[in-house]
């Protein structure tokens, strides 16, 4: 008679057990973190010598010192590493980040299978360079809400995704995808539902987004640097569409971020109960008060200026006259809004606008924020605790805490002394899983 192979694997595996006991399925899925340096709740202090218990994904335990590791657990050494909790960008763009002339004309030549790869390629490098969390803020095509889903899944590798779907603005608006198009071609550029004029349209723009599987919404209550109009950055949404959107999306328990730059649509943004400002170039003293009264946050996006300077270095026609002109602009008043917000105790969230600038330097803004007015430790907790709660995921990222998800990163070097050193991490866990581990 034949044996199943089935027994007799059992069987092999079991005189094996008589020997040595094999160690428990739980240890054997136990990783152990010994940190040099531990910022595990950033806005308090760090701790020397620390030790992080991770099983299936997810951290058990915090301890001091270099606790020895149960027998089968797999011990991560970062004693010469300075750790803290993997970084959250709140503003991102996955699926591509070629912009002005050349990034318009992308717009019509590539597919969305290509801008899919793009996205996911893009994703990649943001996870490389330390950030396991990011929020993205606007996106054609349904790309980066399947490529959330993919991620999730484990068909391919990047951060968590929370997604806006499509930004949705008015006719001729920041996120009107026709502008710049000779007219015919419009049927087809506006596929992607992102006007609205009027409340009523307006609450419907917001339950097609939710309908797509959005996390939030995304709006557009002024201009936008980047839109091919000459319309300049001012209010270009009234109150009531604004008021239409963000109740309809609070409804379904989805925050709004609102892109805004000037004064009077930060403001009518705020007073329709806004969660998020996104640029906030023109902060006035009556945006402080309601930031501060609404508890909305702040997300400064400076980096776009890296963006705008390495383009134009390259070629001088990067962009179109009537966008160049916004972007001198924009440049020229570079950290005025993050230093008034600061002064105002506003809460601050990190966001780049990866997609202006480029994916995989999102840490260049932490550079930005120091030099503009924050401290690295606010800095640092901008991008973790902070955004994790503007996000609504401080219950899994954000800190090290025990039932939270293992997404660790570390350097060498001190960000507490020299923020910049977030622009090498060398070491990245997501979900308990090591990413990269350069020693
Ligand atoms: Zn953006």
């Amino acid at each position: 008679m034949r044996v199943p192979a089935l027994l007799l694997c059992a069987a092999v595996a079991g005189s094996a057990h008589a020997q040595t006991p094999a160690p428990s399925p739980a240890l054997q899925n136990e990783v152990v973190i010994h940190a040099g340096t531990l910022l595990d709740r950033p806005g308090r202090d760090p701790r020397r010598n620390a030790t992080i218990v991770i099983q299936n994904g997810k951290i058990t335990s915090v301890q001091d010192g270099f606790s020895k590791p149960a027998a089968g657990a797999t011990v991560i050494d970062l004693r010469d590493r300075f750790v803290l909790p993997g970084l959250i960008d709140s503003h991102v763009h996955l699926d591509s980040d070629r912009a002005g002339i050349e990034g318009q004309l992308a717009s019509v030549t590539d597919s969305p299978a290509n801008s899919a790869y793009e996205a996911a390629w893009n994703a990649r490098k943001t996870l490389d360079a330390g950030f396991t969390t990011v929020r993205n803020l606007g996106s054609g095509d349904g790309v980066t809400l399947a490529l959330r889903d993919a991620i999730a899944k484990g068909w391919t590798i990047g951060p968590r995704i929370v997604d806006a779907g499509s930004g949705i603005s008015t006719t001729s608006g920041h996120m009107d995808q026709t502008l710049g198009f000779r007219e015919e071609l419009h049927p087809v550029l506006a596929s992607g539902e992102t006007t609205c004029d009027g409340a009523d349209d307006c609450r419907r723009a917001a339950r097609k987004q939710i309908s797509r599987g959005a996390d939030l919404i995304k709006i557009a209550t002024t201009g936008g640097v980047n839109s091919r109009i000459g319309l300049g950055l001012g209010a270009q949404m009234m109150d009531d569409e604004a008021k239409a959107i963000i109740e309809t999306a609070h409804q379904y328990g989805k925050k709004v971020a609102v892109h805004a730059h000037g004064a009077d649509g930060i403001n009518i943004a705020l007073h329709a109960g806004a969660d998020s400002i996104e640029h906030g170039t023109l902060i006035d003293d009556e945006s402080l008060k309601l930031f501060k009264s609404s508890g909305a946050y702040y997300v400064p996006t400076l980096s776009t200026i890296n963006g705008y300077l390495e383009r134009i270095a390259a070629n001088p026609n990067a962009y179109a006259p009537e966008v160049r002109k916004k972007i001198d602009w924009r440049i020229s008043i570079t950290g005025e809004a993050l230093r008034k917000a600061v002064g105002a105790g506003v809460k601050i969230a990190f966001g780049t606008d990866a997609g202006v600038s480029k994916h995989g330097r999102n840490a260049d803004e932490f550079e930005l924020m120091v030099k503009h007015g924050m401290t690295p430790a606010s800095a640092i907790q901008a991008a973790t605790v902070n955004a994790a709660d503007l996000l609504g995921v401080a219950d899994q990222v954000g800190s090290l805490e025990p039932g939270k998800s293992a997404d660790i990163v570390a350097v060498q070097g001190d960000p507490l002394a020299d923020v910049t050193v977030l622009k090498k991490v060398g070491f990245v866990m997501r979900d308990g899983k090591v990413h990269k581990h350069e020693r």
